[in-house]
């Protein structure tokens, strides 16, 4: 089976002047990650698999040729500003003179921007507000990818501007006065044949979508940037720990799992499990709250608990020194990258 019988959305352009070698070895190097993996590899060939599709570059003369491949147009056009957000950082000037075989695209917005109203918003708890969104096309947003970009224009702003694609095929994104906020948030329950989604606001000072969330009106039109991020592990022994703004994730990984699954879910939030935020998990799973006063104790519980079971799924999502201290935990101890998921959820400024 070749990638494009499966991958249908593909897109070519060619980087003139620059050697292949030099390239590939560049470009190896900024991909060591946990979302980029390396396929192939030879002195004419890269393959590379990403979250959103594959990438293939290939010795062509004299420069290269860089193809990509995806499920659906909106993946195509995540892997395309990924790609060009790398390429932009590792060789900076390079990618403003790119040109795409799918050109229709200039000037238009970017396939992953959706426009939804909004429909219902319900308090769960004191920390958190429920907003369900209505839209034309959610077909995109599925188990593999769980989150997306709110696109919050500066409040009061009239003449708001919305990204488009630009020469390069990278999204153009307003600047100055007019930038719009991009939080990541995470689809918490989806209904494809309706296009009805919800996501969970924790409300917390000084927050731009708190303030929103708490004005929102009824038939609303809200923006989002999506699908991206990580999905939902495939696991049935699991070691999950999460602050508030993770709970929305976990959620849905925890009523995921399946009914025989074992291991533990350890929360943080204020109050506890008296902070109203619904969390349903298989009899298996130990459920722990525990009080936010040390934000790091998250980390620590974490390191020790999965390397107590390091047969067990760890996903750990939380503030990102927290995040931080559970990836350098578990890197020390020799954990398996593909058996985690650690992550830096929000900032403490
Ligand atoms: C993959 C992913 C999924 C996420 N899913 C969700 C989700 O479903 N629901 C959700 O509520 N959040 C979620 N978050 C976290 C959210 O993106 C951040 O909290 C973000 O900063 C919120 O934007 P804001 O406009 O409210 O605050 P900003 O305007 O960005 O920040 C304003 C101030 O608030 C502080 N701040 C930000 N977050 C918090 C916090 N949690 N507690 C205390 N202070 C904070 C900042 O340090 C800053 O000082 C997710 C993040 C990621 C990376």
């Amino acid at each position: 089976m070749t990638i494009a019988s499966k991958y249908h959305y593909t897109t070519e352009t060619r980087l003139a002047g620059v050697e292949f070698t030099t390239f590939s070895t560049v470009l190896r190097h900024r991909t060591t990650n946990q979302t980029v993996e390396q396929v192939k590899s030879s002195d004419t060939h890269l393959l590379l698999r990403a979250r959103q599709g594959f990438v293939r570059f290939a010795d062509h003369q004299k420069g290269v040729k860089i193809t990509l491949f995806a499920t659906r147009p909106e993946r195509l056009q995540m892997l395309r500003d990924g790609l060009i957000d790398t390429l932009a950082n590792a060789m900076p000037g390079m990618t403003e003179s790119l040109r795409w075989t799918d050109t229709s695209e200039t000037g238009t917005p970017p396939p992953n921007l959706h426009f939804a109203t909004v429909c219902h918003v319900t308090p769960l708890g004191p920390a958190f507000l429920r907003i369900r969104v209505k839209a034309d096309d959610l077909s995109s947003f599925q188990n593999d990818a769980i989150h997306f970009r709110f696109v919050l224009p500066p409040a009061g702003l009239q003449d708001v501007e919305w990204p488009y694609v630009g020469e390069n095929g990278a999204t153009v994104w307003p600047q100055g006065d007019k930038a719009l906020h991009r939080p990541v948030y995470t689809t918490r329950w989806i209904d494809h044949d309706a296009g009805l989604m919800d996501f969970d606001v924790f409300l917390h000072d000084g927050g731009r979508v708190t303030d929103w969330a708490k004005a929102i009106r009824i038939g609303e039109t809200v923006a989002f940037m999506g699908p991206g991020g990580g999905g939902i592990p495939q696991t049935d022994k699991i070691i999950a720990l999460a602050d508030e703004t993770a709970f929305p994730a976990i959620a849905r990984i925890a009523e995921s799992l399946p009914a025989h699954s074992t291991g533990q879910l350890v929360l943080m939030a204020a109050g506890g499990i008296d902070c109203g935020y619904p969390i349903v998990v298989p009899d298996g799973v130990k459920l722990t709250w525990i009080d936010p006063e040390d934000r790091m104790a998250l980390a620590e519980i974490a390191i020790a608990a999965s390397a107590a079971e390091p047969d067990h799924y760890l996903w750990f999502a939380a503030e990102k020194a927290a995040a931080q201290q559970v990836r350098e935990g578990y890197k020390t101890r020799g954990g398996n990258p593909q058996n985690a998921y650690i992550a830096g959820y929000w900032l403490s400024s």
